[in-house]
């Protein structure tokens, strides 16, 4: 099977061409660094995203606190990441690059708060 990827590591933006047999990378071809290389075998064999999201806040100046994982996370887990995230609540104050739910969904990544939100004024 051959798969095309455009490599977003850099704006050259190389069209990489990814050979794979019976589960094997076979040949990459198109790339102009071992960064693209990396990414174009990643993409085809294990494509990973990082996800964003938002999680309730309860006594905050905002009543949602967008999040997001500390480190892209398989793509085939996305679903389950989004399901782990559905009714968690946090308490203001909150700092950004808190750690809201650990190693969510298993899948070795943590989810972190990407604001601060203060409390609400009494
Ligand atoms: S393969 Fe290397 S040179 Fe080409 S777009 Fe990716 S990072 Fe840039």
């Amino acid at each position: 099977m051959l798969s095309d990827v455009v490599c977003v590591r850099c704006p050259r933006s190389c069209l990489i061409r990814v050979a794979v047999e019976e589960g094997s990378v076979k040949s990459v071809e198109g790339y102009g660094c071992r960064l693209g290389f990396e990414y174009a075998v990643e993409e085809v064999t294990n494509p990973k995203r990082t996800v964003c999201s938002t999680v309730r806040v309860v006594g905050g100046r905002y009543p949602r606190l967008p999040v997001r994982t500390s480190e892209p996370v398989p793509k085939s887990k996305i679903r389950e990441v989004v399901e782990a995230l559905r009714g968690v609540t946090v308490k203001a104050p909150v700092r950004r690059g808190e750690v809201i739910v650990r190693n969510v969904a298993g899948t070795g990544a943590d989810v972190v708060a990407e604001m601060d939100v203060e409390p609400e004024a009494a």
